[in-house]
């Protein structure tokens, strides 16, 4: 099997695991994920912060922390759900000035606060909250699917499509 890279680059190899999450879409049309992009900031440090642990707020769809004395913030995808289904990383003003109203008038209300930057991340989901493991053809394994929970359970993912991979 031949994989052709974006460089240029032509490897041969006999197997592949395909382990790329949320854009599986991008190299097997077929897979069942979804793209979903968060927004996320972090504040600067914040003199005496009294927000203590991990929090999530309204159903979920918002959740910070404390790190190192600066706010943690991401979520609001359901604000433009639609638009956020998607592989490119980018802002999104609707629901980045909704975490700044959030942080502002919720998080730390009465405190002048700081955005220090902006990211975002993307999270493959699907219909059922069970990750993909499975092979697409003799050579090829998928194990994608993380449904944001790839930090707790990425490393077996992967595991158990390098053993079906080899052992298949
Ligand atoms: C904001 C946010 C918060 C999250 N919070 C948590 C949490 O609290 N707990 C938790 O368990 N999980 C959380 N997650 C989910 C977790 O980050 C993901 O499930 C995990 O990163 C998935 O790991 P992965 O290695 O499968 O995919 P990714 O980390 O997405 O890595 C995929 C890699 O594949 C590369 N790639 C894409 N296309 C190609 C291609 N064609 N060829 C080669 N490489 C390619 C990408 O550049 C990327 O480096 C969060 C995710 C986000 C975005």
């Amino acid at each position: 099997m031949e994989l052709e890279t974006e460089t240029g680059w032509t490897l041969r190899v006999p197997r592949v695991l395909v382990a790329v999450n949320g854009f599986a879409k991008s190299l097997l049309p077929d897979v069942d994920v979804t793209p979903a992009r968060n927004q996320v900031l972090i504040t600067h440090p914040i003199p005496d912060l009294p927000v203590e642990g991990c929090f999530h707020y309204d159903r979920g769809y918002y959740y910070f922390r404390n790190v190192e004395g600066r706010v943690l913030l991401g979520g609001g995808r359901h604000l433009d759900n639609s638009i956020e289904q998607t592989s490119e990383f980018g802002a999104n003003e609707l629901i980045r000035s909704a975490l700044v109203q959030l942080l502002k008038t919720v998080i730390c209300p009465g405190r002048p606060v700081e955005i220090d930057a902006w990211w975002t991340g993307i999270l493959g989901l699907g219909p059922v909250k069970k990750p993909i493991v499975e092979r697409y053809s003799d050579n090829v394994v998928v194990a994608v699917r993380l449904n944001g929970m790839g930090v707790a359970i990425g490393t077996l993912i992967g595991q158990e499509g390098a053993e079906m991979l080899l052992n298949g």
